[in-house]
């Protein structure tokens, strides 16, 4: 054999396309982007693959709704994450082909108690939400998306808030210091040059033109008065508000031959999208019954109702068992999960956190990811080898342009995914994703072969 044959090396994906692919790489990446400006906080998410499922036949299911292969479901669990399901000819008894992705991205809460007035201007107080740099996260616009839920004749009333989207709406910033006056702040780690608490979203500066003496703070009225006008709320309402900030960037092509995106959110839209359209666009019934599982909290650590710690997935799983009258365990213990999400790529502007060899490369294709973790493989669920060479053979099969990834340098750092937990129900589990660029930022980027390779990937592994 020549040394080609016998040696693994990851090799761009470009020099292995088919013309198809090449048409099919922009053209797919383009539906992309739109979802992604849709799509900017897990209920947005949520909200725009109800509609793209049910444009393709899928329905909402009910627990005593009785299945049959072919049936396309869909349950969305309050708002925030959803499962997708299509019903296979075999038995549950054989388990299912699962995908499990993320929703949520990084961003900036709103505090329960955000509003108020300092020196002439009105600003909300936020908690951040995953981990991210602070300092990315100044001097940018933001848009303002959420819901506020208020008490009206004794019924909870949702009321969907978004501003900052459209061209002529106003967007929202939070301040950072001119470099005339932060000699102090530059020699400040980068953890410390902007506090948690110093995370405050400029919201207004003029005054309300009511008349009231008593009231000295006129500018945070006149905010109130704004939101009680377009949204009927009080102060008290965001107690039971969940609304945030997010990066005011639309999705867009990056370098001059456009093979990349940047946007907000490709962690870990990169992959539920191709992980929920692959399903939504099978046109054929397949033996194993798949289901693409889309979750929250995944970045704040998967606990909560919505998250992949909650037993949402497993009552789920569970009902549709029922209806074939087979057992939970049984099904899960033969099921299969893709658990997709993004992966670092090697940046050559970062060389020394990445090892080389093993992290994933853009333009290199979908990434498998046998461990995650950190400090000796903590945190994660090490697929098995015989679970990797399963997927191998699914996505070689296919055509698919793979390749491996982990998350830079063993002690560099590392982190986690949702992988474990579904391994921890007895489900043979693996990591699978996009590599993805100045991952966690405001403004992150993948590279649309990547993105096409994964979608296919996904679509082999429901067909397997
Ligand atoms: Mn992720
Ligand atoms: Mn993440």
């Amino acid at each position: 054999m020549t040394a080609e044959q016998l040696f693994y090396d990851k090799k761009t994906g470009f020099d292995r396309l088919t013309d198809s692919d090449k048409h099919a790489i922009q053209t797919y990446a383009e539906g992309y982007k739109r979802f992604l400006d849709e799509a900017k906080t897990e209920r947005d998410a949520v909200r725009e693959i109800v509609r793209m499922a049910e444009a393709k036949g899928f329905r909402a299911w009910t627990r005593d709704g009785g299945v049959k292969p072919g049936d396309r479901l869909y349950q969305v669990n309050r708002g925030k994450g959803i499962t997708l399901a299509v019903i296979g000819t075999e038995s549950l008894r054989h388990g299912v082909h699962l995908t499990a992705a993320h929703l949520d991205a990084p961003r900036i809460d709103i505090r329960t108690v955000p509003l108020y007035e300092d020196n002439g201007m009105a600003f909300f107080k936020t908690h951040y939400y995953g981990g991210i740099k602070k300092y990315q996260w100044t001097a940018i616009p933001l848009e303002l998306r959420g819901v506020v839920c208020v008490c009206e004749n004794g019924q909870v009333k949702t009321v969907p808030v978004r501003v900052g989207d459209q061209l002529d709406d106003p967007k929202f910033v939070i301040t950072d210091l001119l470099p005339h006056l932060a000699s102090e702040q530059m020699t400040k780690k980068a953890t410390d040059i902007i506090k948690g608490e110093g995370m405050n979203i400029l919201i207004g500066s003029a005054p309300s033109e009511t008349v009231d003496e008593k009231c000295a703070d006129k500018i945070k009225l006149a905010v109130m008065e704004h939101l009680n006008r377009a949204y009927g709320m009080t102060e008290a309402d965001f107690l039971s508000a969940e609304l945030c900030c997010v990066p005011a960037f639309k999705a867009c092509d990056i370098g001059f031959d456009r093979s990349l995106v940047g946007a907000y959110g490709h962690d870990d839209r990169v992959c539920s999208y191709p992980a929920a359209t692959a399903l939504i666009d099978l046109q054929t019934t397949p033996a194993h019954t798949c289901v693409c599982l889309l979750v929250d909290k995944e970045e704040i650590g998967s606990d909560g109702v919505t998250g992949m710690q909650s037993r949402a997935f497993d009552t789920f799983i569970d009902d549709l068992c029922r209806a074939e009258d087979v057992l939970t365990g049984e099904c899960l213990e033969n099921s299969v999960c893709l658990s997709a999400d993004v992966c670092n790529a090697f940046d050559p502007n970062f060389p020394e956190v990445s090892e080389k060899r093993n992290d994933a490369r853009i333009n290199c294709g979908f990434a498998l990811v046998k461990y995650t973790g950190s400090r000796g493989k903590a945190g994660t669920n090490d697929a098995p080898a015989e679970l990797m060479a399963r997927i191998r053979c699914i996505l070689d099969k296919a055509g698919v342009i793979w390749q491996t990834g982990q998350l830079g340098r063993v002690d560099q750092g590392g982190g986690g995914t949702v992988a474990m937990y579904l391994a921890n129900r007895n489900v043979d589990t693996v990591d699978a994703g996009v590599p993805v660029l100045s991952m966690h930022s405001p403004f992150e980027l993948i590279a649309k072969l990547d993105l096409y390779m994964a979608y296919k990937g996904f679509a082999a592994f429901y067909q397997d």
